[in-house]
């Protein structure tokens, strides 16, 4: 997934939550999970969903293959805000005896079926609740082409359990079937083999071969039409935005061929793409076969593709190779940005990945000033027990994930460190990993009980310390140092006429804006705005960055445009900084909740959550 923002946390509620959840979560390994998947464990899905947009219910069965490893008498489901009718077992068409457990508020209810050793079946007749987290509802407005509802869902971290009864652990794997009825008038589409277009019927069937693990699991339902991209990727986008979409994405065959010139063949079949409604709480999630994307990506100029590359590098590192719990999430998003960073600079060019490579080293420094440079969530491995795992999808899994790679690859060498990594992503091919196991396997297969070399690398310091080790590898682009001379002259004589051309390209203007002064006049920021139209800019990237200094410096002339995208754009990415800096005076907290007020319809459950916080809604 890319990008979540910073989730500050109370230490004294995660302390009394922790205590809590040693007594209930006896199950598992994985702190978020009630299964107990060394008992029984799933391994195949039939799902059957009725998807009804008046009354905002998924309604249908899962029909679930079990392995019983130990001959337990029970099998334990996660479930959150299900309504279950009943159960039966294997063949059997009497009900089943279950129950379900008390409710924990993040983790909700173990659904607790009793089996018997020869049970090779378990199917649970279900509806969720209109309020299941996974999943947002959207009105014909909320759309791009306003005439259609429109439904997708977002699984991680632990909400696949809201629309599914499942053992929702990213160390537990699964293929699926699935069948879904929809409008006639609507596609759905899955992560799995999808339709290229609607039918009659409004029935849709999907096929996932692979093993995946709960949070991969995925649906979007909508006035969805689908473009070739090549062979074997495509766009699906509402009818109005498709041809844009297609546009903006025309790299991603070469993107999946320059994937697996690195790093191996690319597993899955077809790569596809879905642009979502702007209310999408991410740049992208990397559902398997079908990643779900932001319409923000789509800036006219490309130049924001590399957050295809992000997500396609997810085929390899996270879906291929998942972390076994979200204390491991670094595993997922460390190796995906080193992955993305090689696609971009083998596509776009070494400046490219440069440039992208400082980006990513400003957003880990603000990270780390954010959180303090010895607070335990600056660790890759995280302890995340007790705490909603949304905690730790911090900059640190993304960028100090990434320094690490890059660390090792400086260490040893490119050619070296992509044999390691081409090796590792064939040997644990559909598993699951904990930062256990990889460092073992680092150990022995990179290191090679090398000690100078573990000593230069000093990786117990990288994972399990808080804070930034010495020697982190430097990021630089040629490009950025040249804004960095034009910033300074800029700052001796504050004339702005003429610096555009200097600073053509999105990043380069980005680089601009996050190197400005803190504290701009307001007649400072006119003539930037005059010079580049930031204000009124169609990338996403710039406008947030550039409202972060109008709303500081009160910039007033910008804040329609500021308030137009709050309540278009339910990204949380760009939303929840913008928030974080309305709500700095009094008056800017009284503007962001009438602000909040209309946009707050318009955003999926893991923004609002977040922002309800922020603003003691
Ligand atoms: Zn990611």
């Amino acid at each position: 997934m890319k990008y979540f923002f910073l989730l500050l946390c109370c230490a004294l509620t995660s302390c009394s939550q922790n205590k809590r959840l040693a007594e209930v979560n006896q199950y598992s390994d994985d702190p978020h999970s009630f299964s107990k998947p060394s008992e029984v464990q799933v391994k195949h899905l039939d799902l059957n969903l009725q998807v009804d947009f008046d009354k905002k219910l998924l309604t249908g069965k899962a029909s679930w293959t079990i392995a019983n490893l130990s001959g337990a008498d029970s099998i334990i489901f996660d479930t959150r805000g299900l309504e279950i009718e009943r159960v039966s077992l294997s063949d059997s068409t009497e009900n089943a005896e279950y129950v379900l457990g008390p409710e924990d508020k993040l983790l909700g209810k173990a659904l607790k079926i009793k089996i018997n050793k020869d049970t090779d079946r378990v199917t649970v007749w279900y509806s969720t609740s209109p309020d299941a987290a996974a999943v947002q509802w959207l009105n014909p407005q909320q759309t791009a082409g306003k005439k259609h509802p429109f439904l997708f869902t977002q699984s991680q971290a632990i909400l696949a359990r809201t629309w599914l009864p499942c053992q929702d652990s990213p160390g537990i794997r699964f293929t699926y079937n699935a069948t879904v009825s929809v409008p006639k008038d609507l596609l759905a589409i899955m992560s799995a083999e999808n339709p290229l277009k609607k039918n009659e019927a409004g029935i849709y069937q999907f096929i996932q071969p692979k093993a995946i693990p709960s949070y991969l699991m995925a649906l979007a339902v909508g006035d969805l039409e689908f473009k070739a991209i090549d062979d074997r990727t495509g766009v699906y986008a509402e009818p109005v935005s498709l041809k844009a979409a297609a546009w903006e994405f025309a790299d991603m065959g070469k993107m999946v061929n320059s994937a697996e010139k690195l790093y191996g063949p690319y597993q899955w079949g077809r790569y596809d793409v879905v642009v979502l409604p702007p209310s999408f709480p991410f740049g992208g999630m990397e559902n398997p076969m079908l990643t779900f994307v932001t319409p923000t990506v789509i800036a006219g100029d490309r130049s924001l593709v590399s957050l295809i590359a992000h997500e396609l590098a997810h085929s390899w590192s996270g879906n291929l190779v998942t972390n076994a719990t979200w204390d491991d999430f670094w595993l997922n998003e460390g190796f995906t940005v080193y992955f993305e960073r090689r696609i971009v600079e083998d596509v776009y060019g070494e400046e490219e990945s440069k440039m992208q490579e400082v980006l990513g080293h400003e957003a880990l420094k603000e990270t780390m000033a954010d959180l303090g440079h010895s607070h335990e969530d600056t660790r890759l491995h995280l302890e995340l027990a007790g705490r909603d795992p949304d905690e730790g999808m911090t900059d640190i899994a993304y960028e100090k994930g990434y320094f690490f790679l890059r660390a090792l690859e400086d260490a040893v060498g490119r050619e070296r460190m992509d044999a390691f990594l081409k090796e590792y992503f064939a040997k644990h091919a559909f598993q699951s990993l904990t930062t256990e196991q990889f460092v073992t396997y680092l150990d022995q297969h990179l290191l090679n009980g090398d000690e100078a070399l573990r000593a230069k690398i000093s990786v117990e310091e990288w994972i399990y310390k808080p804070g930034i080790p010495a020697g982190m590898p430097v990021a630089v682009s040629n490009q950025f140092s040249l804004i960095d001379s034009v910033v300074i002259a800029w700052k001796k004589e504050v004339r702005s006429e003429g610096l555009k051309s200097h600073l053509k390209s999105a990043n380069e203007q980005l680089y601009l804006i996050k190197r400005l002064p803190q504290s701009l006049s307001v007649s400072d920021m006119t003539k930037i705005d005059q010079e580049f139209g930031f204000t009124q800019s169609g990338n996403a990237e710039l406008n947030a960055a550039w409202f972060l200094h109008a709303i500081r410096n009160q910039y007033q002339v910008a804040n329609p445009a500021i308030e137009e995208f709050l309540i278009r754009v339910g990204r949380r990415k760009f939303i929840i900084p913008l928030y974080t800096e309305m709500a700095g005076t009094d008056e800017g907290k009284r503007w962001a909740k009438k602000v909040y007020k209309q946009a707050r319809p318009n955003y999926h459950s893991v923004s609002y959550n977040t922002i309800d916080d922020l603003l003691e809604n």
